[in-house]
Parts: C-alpha cells; sequence; structure tokens
C-alpha cells in the first residue's frame, strides 16, 4: 500500500475523539510525518476541553481526593504498557516521578470471588498460598474444578467447530459441562468486558484456546505441545514499539521484561495523567490542533477529500472511535457497525470514607468479581485504597502514602461496578442502588454487621458517588464476523477495505484486539504503520 496516496505531503488529517486511542494515533502519526497538519475532533464541552473518554480522574480541589471514573490500572505484562509508558517517557522525562506498581507479592494483587454456594464469602483464586487453596478447594468456586480439567485434557476433539461460539459454549464443550465457566471464568470475563459469557464470542475473547483445540484438539494439548503455531511473539512485538519510535530494541526489550513481573500499573495523580500528559505534548506542536464540541455523525468519501459532517474537508481521516449512529459508504463496515449496537451499561459506584477502613485485611486485595452463577448485577468491586496503600513508584521505590496527605492508612476508596444491561439511566433508583448494592455489600462481601451499616446509612463522612458508564465497552457476542484467525476476522477484513475504498483508518474498542488500553494503543501504532509504510 502505498503511504503517500493516503497522506500528501503538508496533508491534513482528521482524527476523530480525543480518548487514548486518538491521542496516541496522532502522537504516532506526527513522529512518523510532522509535515501533516492533525485536527483532533472531540465531542466533549469547549468548556471543559477534556481528553482521554473513558479515561476520566475526578479530583475535589478543596480535599485532594481522587476518585476514578473509569480504567485505573494498566497489566504490566500487556506489551502496549511498554509502548504507553515508553511513549510517555519520550515525550516528558518527568512522567517517571508518576507511574506507580504494584508488587506481585503485594495484598493488592490478591483477588477474590464471591463463592456461587454463599454470597456471604470471598474466596480467594489461585495464584494462592497453600491454605487459601484448601479454602478455594471447599467453596463453591471450585466444584468440578479438577474433573472439568481431567476431561478437557483427555477428549481430544475429533470435529473442529468453525461457527464462532460463546465462550459458555466453548467452556462447556471443552470441559464437559459448565461449572468451570458458570463458577469461576465468567468473574473474570465480567471484570473484562461487563458482559455474561454467554455473549461474548470465543474466537474475540479466547482465541488462543480455540486455535489450540483447532491446532491440537484441545486446549491443554495445545499449551503443552512443542509444536507450537508460529504466531508473533510480545517480544518481537515490542522490538517493534522500539523501532517505530526510535529507542534502543535492548533496553525498550529489558524495560518489557521489567514490567512483565508486575501485575499492575497505575499513576500517582491518577489515570487522568496518561491522557493529559499526551495532550500537554501534542498542544506544542504548532501542526497539531483540537477541536471540542464537535460531534462526527458522517463522513462523505469523493475522489479527492473527506468531509467531516459536510463541513470539514481532510486528505485522510483517522476513527479512532465509531458512535453507533455514524453514517459512511460503505456497507460491509455499516453492517458490521449496526452489528455491534450499543455497548455495556455499567453503573460505577464510588464509596468513600476518610476515617474508616471498611476492607477487613483478611479481605484486603485488588477486589472482588461475581461469577455468573451468583445470579446478581453486581460485577464486583475495586479496593482502590487497598491499591494506594501498596503502591510503590516504579524507578524509586518510594510508596504513595509518603507523599499523599489523604492517605493516614485509616480510610476506604473503593469501586463497585455494577451492570444495568436493558435499563436506561432513567430507570435507575439511587436509593434503590444504595439499598440493593451499596449496603447490601457491606454486609454481605465485606462482613460487617448489621449495626455497622446502620450506623454508616447515618454517617455524614460516607460519600457515595454514581456515574453511569453508558453504552461503554462493546459487546463482542458470537456471529459478528470474528475470527481466531485473524487475517479472516472481519476487523482485519475492514481495516484494509476502509483504507484501500474510503481512505479511512480505523482503531479503538471496535478495531483493536481487546477493549482495554494498552490493546487499543497497540491498535493506533498498527493504524500509523499501515498509512506511512
Ligand atoms: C468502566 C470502564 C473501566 C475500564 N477499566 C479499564 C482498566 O482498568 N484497564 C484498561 O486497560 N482498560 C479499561 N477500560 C477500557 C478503557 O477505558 C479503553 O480501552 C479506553 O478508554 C479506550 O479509549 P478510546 O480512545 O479508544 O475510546 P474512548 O475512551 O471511548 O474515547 C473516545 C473519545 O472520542 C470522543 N467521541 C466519541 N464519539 C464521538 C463522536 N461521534 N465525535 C467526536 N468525538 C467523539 C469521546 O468524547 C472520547 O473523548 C475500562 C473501560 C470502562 C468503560
Amino acid at each position: 500500500m502505498n503511504g503517500l496516496k493516503h497522506l500528501p505531503k503538508n496533508g491534513s488529517v482528521g482524527v476523530v475523539g480525543g480518548g487514548i486511542s486518538g491521542l496516541f494515533f496522532t502522537y504516532f502519526l506526527n513522529l512518523k510525518r510532522p509535515d501533516l497538519k492533525i485536527t483532533i475532533l472531540d465531542k466533549s464541552s469547549s468548556k471543559e476541553k477534556r481528553v482521554g473518554g473513558w479515561i476520566h480522574t475526578h479530583v475535589d480541589t478543596k480535599s485532594n481526593l481522587k476518585l476514578e471514573k473509569g480504567p485505573r490500572t494498566l497489566r504490566g505484562v500487556s506489551p502496549g504498557t511498554s509502548l504507553i509508558l515508553q511513549s510517555l517517557i519520550k515525550m516528558n522525562p518527568d512522567v517517571r516521578d508518576h507511574i506507580m506498581y504494584i508488587e506481585k507479592e503485594s495484598v493488592a494483587n490478591r483477588k477474590f470471588i464471591v463463592d456461587p454456594k454463599d454470597h456471604k464469602k470471598l474466596v480467594q483464586v489461585p495464584p494462592i498460598t497453600k491454605e487459601s487453596f484448601l479454602k478455594f478447594m471447599k467453596s463453591g468456586a471450585s466444584e468440578g474444578f479438577f474433573r472439568s480439567l481431567i476431561y478437557e485434557y483427555f477428549n481430544k476433539s475429533k470435529n473442529v467447530v468453525e461457527r464462532d461460539e460463546s465462550i459458555y459454549d466453548f467452556m462447556k464443550r471443552r470441559f464437559g459441562n459448565d461449572k468451570l465457566v458458570s463458577n469461576l471464568a465468567s468473574a473474570l470475563f465480567f471484570g473484562i468486558y461487563a458482559t455474561d459469557v454467554k455473549d461474548l464470542s470465543a474466537n474475540y475473547c479466547i482465541p488462543r484456546l480455540v486455535n489450540y483445540e483447532k491446532s491440537h484438539g484441545g486446549i491443554f494439548r495445545g499449551l503443552f505441545s512443542k509444536n507450537q503455531p508460529k504466531v508473533k511473539t510480545n517480544g518481537e512485538d515490542v522490538s517493534d514499539f522500539a523501532t517505530f519510535l526510535n529507542i534502543d530494541e535492548k533496553s525498550m526489550l529489558e524495560y518489557y521484561n521489567e514490567l512483565k513481573k508486575i501485575p499492575l500499573i497505575a499513576f500517582k495523580d491518577g489515570m487522568s495523567t496518561m491522557p493529559n500528559k499526551v495532550r500537554d505534548y501534542l498542544q506544542t506542536i504548532p501542526n497539531i490542533s483540537f477541536k471540542f464540541d464537535y460531534d462526527v455523525d458522517r463522513i462523505d468519501v469523493d475522489n479527492n477529500s473527506l468531509t467531516v459532517n459536510n463541513d470539514i474537508c481532510f486528505d485522510h481521516v483517522h476513527l479512532s472511535t465509531v458512535s453507533d449512529n455514524f453514517t459512511l459508504n460503505n456497507d460491509r463496515f455499516m453492517e458490521y457497525n449496526k452489528s455491534l449496537g450499543r455497548g455495556t451499561n455499567v453503573l460505577l459506584i464510588n464509596v468513600y470514607h476518610p476515617k474508616k477502613n471498611l476492607i477487613h485485611p483478611d479481605i484486603g486485595a485488588f477486589g472482588f468479581l461475581v461469577p455468573k452463577n451468583c445470579h446478581t448485577n453486581l460485577l464486583g468491586c475495586i479496593f482502590d485504597s487497598v491499591i494506594e496503600k501498596n503502591m510503590k513508584n516504579f524507578y524509586n521505590q518510594r510508596l504513595l502514602i509518603d507523599s499523599d496527605s489523604l492517605s493516614n492508612g485509616n480510610y476506604t476508596k473503593m469501586t463497585m461496578m455494577v451492570s444495568y444491561n436493558g435499563k436506561e439511566i432513567k430507570d435507575i433508583n439511587k436509593n434503590d442502588c444504595m439499598e440493593n448494592a451499596v449496603y447490601k455489600m457491606f454486609e454481605n462481601q465485606l462482613g460487617l454487621s448489621k449495626d455497622q451499616v446502620t450506623s454508616l446509612k447515618k454517617d455524614k463522612d460516607l460519600l457515595v458517588e454514581f456515574t453511569f458508564a453508558d453504552n461503554s465497552i462493546p459487546i463482542y457476542s458470537p456471529g459478528k464476523g470474528f475470527h481466531s484467525d485473524m487475517k479472516r476476522d472481519i476487523r482485519t477484513i475492514l481495516k484494509e477495505d476502509l483504507l484501500k475504498n474510503n481512505n479511512i483508518s480505523v482503531g479503538g474498542f471496535k478495531f483493536a484486539d481487546g477493549p482495554g488500553m494498552p490493546d487499543v494503543v497497540v491498535e493506533s501504532l498498527r493504524a500509523v504503520k499501515r498509512l506511512t509504510e
């Protein structure tokens, strides 16, 4: 593909969306083609000029209380995390002061799930100590655990299933029953996608496991086989990032190998640090500008240029985000976008108490998730205060709480995630949520007594805030064209088609390998590579 055809010298590029995908796309494109004039179009208000999309750390200017209203951590093992951090450091070396991490051995790396047999119990999930393993084995979460694993190993698949199954159907078939998926695995997928495993495509979410069955007849057979299918390793990806960023490949690989050992990365002043630092850098570049209050709902393509909203013309447009009502003259794209429909609806409930620690040390952890068999719309809860109390700076190992006047140790901060799929915001009654979600969780999962909960109901210090993540993460259900072979996947087909026929590049939630921040940033880099190489 000829990059110059798409991007003439001194040409103009419109980037739809000033979330992390659009910001990093702009950064990467400017690195390769500083001659281009890039305009970032975002629908958020021109008063606030807020970038970052779902990433939103709310800071109370009076008390300096920080509450995350969206994502809060990056996974060290994702190659995209090293790309993000190295890019930020390249933009501004001082960012090192902000990069925090959680050690593997830290309590903040423990994860619990609600016992499907007894909703008042939290069970720690592997990897765990000997004692917690015994507790795990006695709980409802492990029902049929070993039998399912043995069944999977000994039942070699005879016929390859070509259709895209749901994770639920795939796991039920492979493990001989639905216990493992309903009692355990479903909790993990709720945590990532906020969606039921019955509505999630196996080809999209677990392509490696699907491919193991196709190539070796089973998951464990594939995992334990010496004869692994040839795929690009994470290390190879990281080397590519180094070449792109023009930084030393060896030190980038060393950096990635360090990060790989780290479960969680965060930022001292919250996740908004990440988009804000990119924005601050981009604002110093004369060829880059931002246009807020600009809701892109259509693009018209003619031979020479692209017109956004019948208003602004560009030589090239990058869609870092695609709304469900967006219009473009490309039937396959429209069909795919329509088939995805609206994203998932999640209510985030931030709970904060400045003087009491409501999380008992026995359950001190990253938080807990709720498996499908609990039949509740509570998806999980993140124990932000446990994470904060264990965060250290990645470069000087200094604990966060030394520098944070808020954190005297005796406080609670957590974020509950409650699904309201199938409902609209207007149907949600906050008082009901307080009773049926917040106070219920205090009693059931946090193990507080009835008296303690009654006193908290009257406690003026208890702060509870509601944030509606409406139409957020797409529901990647089976039958949308996802394929375990990326070359045959609808996203790959569309990326090529849109670039060739519409002169449009795409990224973000609907086109990346996964829904996480590292996934979408890697996708932004790939989009720039497709355009410029
Ligand atoms: C509740 C929640 C928790 C999450 N937690 C994590 C986590 O802990 N770790 C992790 O890695 N990932 C997490 N994610 C995923 C993470 O938020 C996404 O990967 C990331 O925000 C995607 O960035 P984006 O730029 O692609 O899209 P978005 O964040 O959606 O940004 C899109 C931007 O485009 C703008 N926009 C939208 N439509 C239009 C339009 N029509 N015209 C103009 N502008 C438009 C928006 O205003 C926004 O600024 C979470 C997501 C949610 C919803």
